[in-house]
């Protein structure tokens, strides 16, 4: 295996000091970093360049990722450990104290559950539901401040004029393969794109008939309004009976 180049290292770097970036951020990233050891720069490259780094960094159970956002569609890129989907075992959830983590897992089983969105309320009072280890009870201020730090992490986000949170982009990215194991009849995959769909659209009619979770159809926001663009008259993908949900404009 090639060792990786400077400029990879401080591409690495970079992502590593933001924890994580979209699509521009990255691109400017990687510009700047092969500037800087006057190195051989073709945008086009982006993907091996990546992936160069991710063969490196792998054995350490670290990986460069890609995902998209379920609200915007747009993309996002994040280091995300690889080596264990255990929630509480995430290094990039360390600094968090045991009852944050667990109030943190009752949020994600609520919006994994609710169509991937929880009501801002209802999350700071899921305090009320926590066991405590400690005697100490997390107050509903405290958790607040978990929310918000959260957000800043991107696990979640906060919409702020909605009042509601979802999976942030870091969520989705980490937490894939959690959510899959540990709420296996909710993780349905989208149709289109082949990713974990937790905000999404779903086909009533393949839900009724539906004897296994992947014989649901469910399709991220963004994959629909792509699917739907031409379709006046928008019929399910797999029953082909008539989508009955409205398309949004754009995702
Ligand atoms: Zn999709
Ligand atoms: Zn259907």
């Amino acid at each position: 295996m090639e060792a990786m180049s400077d400029e990879q290292r401080v591409f690495l770097q970079m992502l590593m000091s933001k924890n994580i970036m979209d699509a521009s951020g990255v691109k400017m990233a990687h510009r700047a970093s092969c500037a800087r050891f006057e190195a051989n720069y073709d945008q086009t490259n982006l993907g091996q360049f990546v992936q160069e780094i991710n063969r490196n960094i792998k054995p350490v159970g670290i990986e460069i990722k890609k995902g998209l956002s379920e609200f915007t569609g747009s993309s996002y890129y994040a280091l995300v450990n690889t080596y264990d989907s255990d929630f509480l075992k995430n290094p990039h959830l360390a600094t968090y104290t045991v009852n944050e983590l667990e109030l943190f897992k009752k949020i994600v089983q609520k919006i994994v559950n609710g169509d991937g969105e929880i009501n801002t309320i209802q999350a700071v009072n899921l305090t009320d539901e926590i066991k405590t280890i400690s005697k100490k009870r997390m107050t509903k201020k405290e958790a607040e401040t978990l929310i918000e730090s959260l957000s800043t992490a991107g696990w979640i986000t906060i919409h702020k004029g909605k009042g509601i949170i979802s999976l942030g982009t870091r969520g989705i990215l980490e937490l894939d393969q959690y959510i899959s194991k540990t709420y296996p009849l909710s993780a349905i995959n989208c149709n289109i794109c082949k990713r974990l769909c937790i905000k999404g659209q779903m086909c009533s009619v393949c839900e009724d008939r539906a004897e296994r979770p992947e014989d649901n159809t469910k399709l991220h926001l963004y994959c629909a309004v792509r699917l739907f663009k031409d379709q006046t008259n928008p019929k399910c993908p797999k029953c082909k009976h008539d989508w009955e949900h409205q398309i949004p404009r754009q995702a």
